[in-house]
């Protein structure tokens, strides 16, 4: 399964992908320069904080060994306090770093799909919250934070696509 957090950035309708094809590895931005080591060598990188190994290892010792995102989402709908709670702590992480994304790009839509996008506000309310924490008003008040519809056929785990013009279709589609 994979864990791993990443942006696909629309600019003008069309994907940007940097020099070397690795614009948008929004989940290696360092957000706890003291967290947990990465697997690409840095550590406290937003993946190892907001993935979803990281939501489920966050509650292995009260939800058991062999809880899954899909029901740590049932469960946070059902009103599992702890749940709502790890979503929420992953909301709050990835929040921070599209805010910084936001501060330099000026997005109008963030897509959030994937798996964990799948909780819904429960992870978009919090980031929502934390972006606008982060990003200067401006910027804050020119996107909008919404669930995409790639669902579990996303195979990047909590992708969170930056729109910067029209062009949220085209990102589904790639
Ligand atoms: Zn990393």
């Amino acid at each position: 399964m994979a864990t791993g957090i990443g942006a696909g950035l629309i600019i003008r309708g069309r994907p940007y992908v940097g020099a070397g094809g690795t614009a948008g590895e929004i989940g290696h931005t360092v957000v706890d320069p003291g967290g947990p080591i990465c697997r690409c060598g840095n550590r406290g990188c937003l993946e190892t904080l907001a993935g979803s190994a990281a939501v489920v290892a966050a509650l292995r010792d009260t939800h058991g060994e062999r809880i899954t995102l899909a029901e740590a989402i049932a469960r946070a709908r059902d009103g599992s306090s702890g749940c709502r709670r790890a979503l929420a702590d992953a909301g709050h992480a990835i929040g921070a770093s599209v805010a910084t994304l936001c501060n330099l790009f000026n997005p109008r839509r963030i897509v959030v799909g994937g798996e964990l996008g799948a909780a819904g506000d429960l992870l978009l309310e919090p980031l929502r919250e934390s972006l606008r924490r982060g990003a200067i008003s401006s910027a804050a008040d020119d996107v909008e934070v919404v669930q995409g519809t790639l669902g579990e056929r996303a195979e990047v785990l909590g992708a969170v696509a930056l729109v910067l013009r029209r062009g949220a279709q085209l990102a589904y589609r790639t």
